[in-house]
């Protein structure tokens, strides 16, 4: 066993305090991760609030985990020491399903093992990146490649596969105009995305704010979903709308941009149901979809292509201490794009 220092919270809602924990013994194909940054990612604050059915706690939130192999199991083959590896939002499934064999493991029909908030298959809670270690089988570690930063590279590991692979899924590329809703974390990584995949980027944020950012990042149009005549204007014009807002919006209101065969993709996760008329999808032949992350192999697929692409997060790094004060900011939208711990402040 190894003890590591953590930032866990004890209750739903509850402060984070500096506490530790024990990382199990290395199997012959886990790998040590020396963890350098961790990502903030919106689905930490809905958990550690326990929004979405109760959660697991203690809580050490994070699947967005960047650092460095330290120490690799007897039967490692496809990590050494010193590599730059990542860890996403999934560390086991069952291997054998047939979602599990196509490289789809977080569709697992077993259920996947999240990363935190989760119980492994021997029952033992499972614990996040707002740590100084972890422990992973070496299947669900993804490679970092030498262009990326390891603090840059953390949010990709949940937000940046989020949202890369329901781009590729629903065929973003050129002729195709896709619409991002929500310029958070998710948001300006998809924006980054559908442009590098040749798509017409059109970002429906609340107000103007983030227009000029949006646009060095690739957007070709910008509009503000607090203005009304955003919806005249723009409806039926979208083959593709990838929603990453963390909150209910008016779902008829977006369909209603959407063209024939159009479909509203959902990332972004609230608590509540939504609600939608059917004639909204009915009288355009419309769909209404959800993604969860992205596999494996995809996963170092969009590494590769953000590499290739210079697709790159737009940082805040931390320190430890200022994780509840980076959650409130987060709930205010005041975050550009993406909060990193780094762990050296632990
Ligand atoms: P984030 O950084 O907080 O970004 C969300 C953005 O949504 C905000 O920046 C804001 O953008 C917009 N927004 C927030 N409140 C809104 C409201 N009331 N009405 C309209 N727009 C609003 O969050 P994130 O980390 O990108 O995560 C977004 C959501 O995706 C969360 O629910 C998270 O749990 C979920 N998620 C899902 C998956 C998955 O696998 N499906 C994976 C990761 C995260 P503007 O300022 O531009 O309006
Ligand atoms: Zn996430």
């Amino acid at each position: 066993m190894c003890k590591t220092h953590v930032l866990s919270v004890a209750s739903a809602r509850a402060p984070f305090e500096k506490t530790t924990i024990e990382r199990r013994e290395l199997r012959p194909h886990d790998v040590l991760i020396d963890i350098k940054f961790s990502g903030i990612c919106h689905s930490d604050i809905h958990s550690a609030h326990g929004e979405w059915d109760g959660g697991i706690f203690p809580m050490v939130p994070g699947h967005e985990i960047a650092g460095v192999v330290e120490a690799v199991g007897t039967e490692v083959t496809k990590y050494a020491v010193g590599d730059r590896v990542g860890v996403g939002c999934f560390v086991d499934s069952c291997g054998e399903c047939e979602y599990c064999r196509s490289g789809e493991e977080q569709y697992c029909t077993r259920g996947v093992v999240s990363t935190y908030n989760s119980l492994d298959y021997d029952g033992n809670p499972t614990y996040g990146g707002y740590s100084q270690k972890i422990v992973v089988t070496e299947g669900f570690v993804v490679r970092i490649p030498d262009a990326l930063q390891l603090d840059v590279a953390s949010p990709l590991l949940c937000a940046g596969i989020t949202t890369y692979s329901p781009l590729k899924h629903w065929n973003a590329g050129p002729g195709k105009r896709v619409a991002i809703v929500g310029m958070g974390g998710l948001g300006h990584l998809a924006v980054q995305f559908a442009h590098a995949m040749g798509a017409e980027v059109t970002v429906l944020s609340q107000s103007m704010n983030k227009k000029s950012e949006a646009m060095e990042l690739g957007a070709d149009h910008y509009y503000a979903t607090s203005d009304p005549a955003t919806f005249t204007e723009l409806a039926n014009q979208f083959d593709l709308i990838l929603n990453t807002v963390s909150a209910n919006l008016d779902v008829n209101a977006y369909l209603s941009l959407l063209r024939v065969d159009g479909t509203l993709v959902n990332v972004g996760a609230p608590a509540e149901p939504d609600q939608y008329h059917v004639f909204s999808l009915i009288m355009k032949r419309r769909s209404i979809a959800g993604s969860l992350v992205g596999g494996i192999r995809e996963t170092q697929e969009m590494l590769d292509f953000a590499a290739e692409h210079g697709v790159a997060p737009k940082i805040e790094v931390i320190r430890a201490d200022q994780v509840d004060e980076a959650y409130e900011r987060i709930l205010r939208s005041d975050v550009r794009y993406r909060f990193v711990i780094d762990i050296a402040t632990l």
